[in-house]
């Protein structure tokens, strides 16, 4: 009968075990997981708008030989093109060998975050102090919001067509901007409220200013000297507000987290890690054997609506018009094709842990997540990965020894939410979600892990190939 030995192995043999990829790595690979880390601060730095991180990628793919797509040209395997839509979304792709002829592989990233937005009438003034009113964007906790240096970019077409790009806050001799809390002295019945009372969305009002206009008299002299402000240096008057986009985000920069700097915290990394991940893989691939799509589309935090979410027709489009070059219907291509949905997950908190199934959760430093379904309770509007396509999946984990854990977003009616996958699986394409474990998402200032960061370039470099 069998001994202890016997037991140890059948166990090694069937029981699943995460790997922590730390216990794996050499040192020659740690080290560029550092440099890789560093270059993806600066990307979250330079890229904190879904505008600026297309910017980025456009920069970066001219400098990679990518070209604008024309749909009359012909192009050799290995061309790089790429088509945009509304500087908010675009696709980059590489020519495969074969084409579309066999399918297409896709990945998906979305490049919006959560944030505040500047309402259309924003700027008012009350007891000397000038504010401006915004309506949070995206699922946010509106308490994590206050108190919190942030910086405002927008973007403005002035009364005359000139299209003025704003940053202010974001280098150091700048100003920055706030929402103001209650002090603890006089907030017994705020800390009494529920955590979705405290701060309501109409409390979510910036302070920008407190000096009144010099000369004449008149009321809303603070107002007056910021508009002045605005209009000596980029040519805004108030009418301006209601035709512009400005968000509001945090003001600070991508930081190391811990003794061993083994974490980044920062703004934005759902999900401008899986973004960066996809892009960074994409242009470094040389020819693939099927054709490589990296999309970036905007608006998923608020429910992938409007014409640069994945809802738009644009990525149909451009998929079709790829499959046209090739001389074949997109309805038989996209039917062979296979896409990765890539997008964070939420990593096993032990702060919170009564809010996940620890068995079904994902952890950080063990490696890329896989989620064959999202939605929330009842799996309700989840795309649900087919076991034939996880099948596939589970033998490229295999072959490029890529280290994968299964992660749900936690308790079954503890709430839910879902990404782009679904509509990615509506174009009748083969579709999973996998992406890098976080912490806090969603807040100002969320957590990855540099090894997942590196784990899920090496799997999207894989699913490419
Ligand atoms: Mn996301
Ligand atoms: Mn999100």
């Amino acid at each position: 009968m069998s001994n202890n030995t016997d037991v140890k192995m059948l166990r090694n043999k069937l029981f699943f075990n995460h790997i922590n990829i730390y216990s794996i790595v050499s040192d020659k690979e740690l080290k560029y997981v550092e440099s890789f880390a560093e270059d993806y601060k600066k990307f979250l730095n330079d890229a904190k708008t879904e505008r600026e991180a297309i910017s980025y990628f456009l920069k970066s793919a001219n400098e990679n030989g990518f070209e604008e797509f024309d749909v009359d040209k012909k192009y050799e395997p290995g061309s790089r093109v790429y088509r945009i839509n509304r500087e908010k979304s675009v696709a980059f792709a590489i020519i495969g060998k074969e084409g579309c002829k066999n399918g297409f592989r896709l990945v998906v990233s979305h490049v919006d975050s959560p944030r505040l937005d500047l309402k259309p009438h924003p700027l008012y003034e009350k007891n000397e102090l000038a504010l401006f009113k915004t309506h949070y964007y995206g699922g946010i906790k509106k308490y994590q919001w206050t108190t919190l240096p942030l910086a405002l970019h927008g973007k403005v077409i002035l009364k005359d067509g000139t299209r003025i790009s704003v940053v202010i806050g974001e280098k150091e001799d700048d100003p920055c901007f706030c929402v103001t809390d209650l002090l603890p002295h006089l907030a017994k019945e705020q800390m009494a409220k529920a955590m979705t009372k405290a701060i309501e969305g109409e409390d979510l009002n910036v302070l920008v200013g407190s000096l009144p206009f010099k000369t004449g008299g008149g009321s809303e002299l603070v107002k007056l000297n910021i508009l002045n402000i605005l209009n000596e240096k980029y040519g805004i008057i108030e009418s301006d507000f209601s035709f512009a986009e400005f968000e509001m985000v945090p003001a600070f920069k991508a930081r190391d987290i811990g003794f061993d700097k083994s974490l980044i915290g920062a703004y934005g990394h759902d999900d401008r890690c899986c973004g960066y991940t996809s892009f960074q893989s994409l242009i470094n691939l040389k020819i693939p054997e099927k054709t490589c799509i990296a999309l970036f589309v905007d608006k998923e935090e608020i429910g992938s609506d409007g014409n640069t979410g994945m809802k738009s027709s644009f990525a149909k489009h451009f998929l079709g018009d790829l499959t046209l070059h090739d001389g074949i219907k997109n309805r038989i291509v996209f039917y062979k094709s296979k896409a990765i949905s890539a997008d964070v997950n939420a990593a096993f908190d032990p702060n919170f842990a009564a809010q996940y199934d620890a068995l079904n959760s994902s952890y950080i430093n063990k490696g890329v997540v896989i989620t064959k379904y999202t939605g929330s309770g009842g799996k309700a509007g989840a795309s649900d990965a087919s076991a034939e396509f996880m099948g596939e999946i589970r033998e490229m984990f295999e072959r490029k020894k890529i280290v994968w854990q299964s992660g749900q977003l936690g308790k079954v009616d503890a709430g839910g939410g879902g990404t782009v996958a679904k509509y990615v699986a509506n174009l009748n394409i083969d579709v999973v979600d996998m992406g890098i474990p976080l912490l806090s998402m969603h807040a100002p200032f969320e957590v990855i892990s540099k090894l997942d960061l590196y784990e899920m370039s090496r799997a999207i470099s894989a699913f490419f190939e």
